[in-house]
């Protein structure tokens, strides 16, 4: 059901005529994230500053419109898909970087502000902001903070949370609040915590404090082959095992490797069954020191052809690799379902050979490139949606993978969130009465059930609602 050109009048009155999109053709464009879910929004609303995006949620609150704030679309789990309809709150005219204070280690950006763009302002300063997706060069901090997201750097520097000292965010109500402040230290209840990573259930952030730190004055960065991703695994765990945590530890199986060598030509070596992307960072003789432990340690563990970058420009030619590959990987495959799921680091043999057995059953070819240092395991199942029935195949791997991941004693994710993915999943991990507590705060905070709907938890009507998502997967599907 399409919203009332009543409510259509209103929210252009808030943000102006051309900040509401509405027309079925354009409306198309926000219909999905990069996780394989798909709905169509009934307005997309581009507010361009805090006061806008309360009076749209407070009109969104009158007429009980569902609100799905969205930022660049990047996600894996279905967050910013309006499963429900109602109104896509992009936020991505408010990209402004308000402050940034060299002194305090610190910036105040709005909430589309993307990622790297932050970054490159902070670099200029001999700072940077340490968590980094893979999609950095795209996705927002506002997204970042609802997903509390990771990235390759997080397993020394810690995820977004870790970074985040405060935000002003508007509550359901049209209301806008600071939560937290300027300080490490989040005194009183850390609302701050509750709020980053609830995945737009709970809040819209309008603004973003984060901590900034200095750049480290050497990086030294190596490419280690292993004849297995098992050895590749064992020497993950041994080198943490050994007292190291690098500034960064990533995986990539064969396959992944085969697509990124053909796109990036970065001299990664596709006849190993594995490769491990290792970073170490600090003062000279420290890197030094860790670096030669390190290839001591993957040595042991079968690795060999280690080769550590010699020049910016190398450094720079690998990572390209590696936070490129999931585009890569459409070399082999049209489509992929990424799955995200945290397991303890010396469970990973175990996991990815289960994770293998699982895509040979359904005979899908499966990539794994991944943050190994955290046991965050990514297997990326590659398909083309023209071939019929796939979908089903693919999701029904996607789910044995995540049960293989909880039967090991992990973790529904690492970093993509739950969203609208893994929502039907949470009873798997919560009793009744985890899940009666969490929904005791998003009733608090958004009594209607206005804030991003049908995502994270458990939904009865989760079935009906994506089967209208496949429809709008269908449809494009006739388009490729
Ligand atoms: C190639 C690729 C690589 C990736 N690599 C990583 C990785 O290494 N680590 C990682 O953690 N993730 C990764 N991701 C996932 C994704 O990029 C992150 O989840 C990212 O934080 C999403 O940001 P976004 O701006 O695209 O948000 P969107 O996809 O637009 O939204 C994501 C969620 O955040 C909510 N949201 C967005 N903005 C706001 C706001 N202002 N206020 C409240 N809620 C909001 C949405 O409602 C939704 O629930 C990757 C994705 C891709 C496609």
């Amino acid at each position: 059901m399409s919203m009332q050109p009543q409510v259509v009048a209103e929210l252009r009155s808030v943000v102006g005529r051309d900040h509401v999109i509405d027309g079925a053709n354009d409306l198309r464009i926000f219909a999905r994230d990069a996780s394989i879910e798909g709905a169509m929004p009934d307005a997309v609303v581009l507010p361009a500053n805090s006061a806008e995006v309360a009076a749209v949620v407070r009109l969104a609150a009158k007429h009980r419109v569902p609100v799905v704030p969205r930022g660049a679309g990047t996600g894996l789990s279905g967050g910013a898909v309006t499963i429900r309809g109602g109104i896509a709150l992009q936020m991505t005219r408010m990209r402004r970087i308000l402050e940034i204070d060299p002194v305090g280690q610190t910036a105040l950006v709005e909430p589309g502000v993307v990622n790297q763009e932050l970054s490159l302002a902070a670099a200029s300063h001999g700072l940077f902001y340490a968590p980094d997706p893979s999609s950095q060069k795209a996705c927002t901090i506002g997204g970042n903070a609802a997903e509390n997201s990771g990235g390759p750097h997080c397993l020394y520097y810690g995820v977004t949370t870790n970074h985040v000292l405060g935000m002003e965010v508007v509550f359901a109500d049209g209301s806008v609040h600071w939560v937290s402040g300027d300080t490490p230290d989040r005194i009183g209840l850390d609302l701050c915590g509750i709020l980053v990573g609830s995945e737009g259930t709970l809040c819209t952030i309008t603004k973003v404090k984060v901590r900034l730190l200095r750049q480290p004055p050497t990086v030294a960065t190596m490419l280690a082959a292993f004849p297995t991703v098992e050895s590749a695994s064992h020497a993950v765990s041994a080198v943490i095992a050994r007292g190291i945590v690098p500034a960064a530890l990533e995986m990539m199986d064969q396959v992944t490797v085969g697509a990124v060598e053909a796109h990036y030509h970065a001299g990664y070596p596709t006849d190993a069954g594995a490769v491990l992307l290792v970073e170490v960072d600090g003062i000279a003789e420290s890197t030094r020191e860790l670096m030669s432990a390190i290839r001591e340690v993957l040595a042991a563990n079968e690795g060999y052809a280690m080769r550590e970058a010699k020049t910016p420009a190398e450094r720079e030619l690998l990572w390209a690799g590696r936070k490129g590959a999931i585009g890569a990987l459409g070399r082999i495959k049209p489509n992929y379902y990424l799955h995200d799921g945290v397991v303890p680091r010396t469970k990973l043999p175990q996991i990815l050979s289960a994770v293998g057995e699982i895509g040979e059953h359904y005979k899908l070819p499966v990539a794994n490139v991944f943050h190994a240092g955290d046991g965050n395991l990514h297997p990326n199942i590659l398909f083309d949606l023209r071939d019929h029935g796939v979908l089903d195949q693919v999701e029904s791997a996607g789910e044995e993978m995540l049960r293989a991941v909880i039967e090991f004693g992990g973790a529904l994710s690492g970093e993509h969130g739950i969203g609208l993915e893994k929502s039907a999943f949470m009873p798997w991990v919560f009793s009744p009465d985890d899940l009666y507590v969490m929904h005791q705060v998003k009733d608090v905070l958004d009594p209607d059930g206005i804030m991003n709907p049908g995502k994270v938890f458990p939904d009865p009507d989760r079935k009906r609602a994506r089967l209208a998502g496949r429809t709008g997967l269908a449809i494009e599907a006739k388009w490729w």
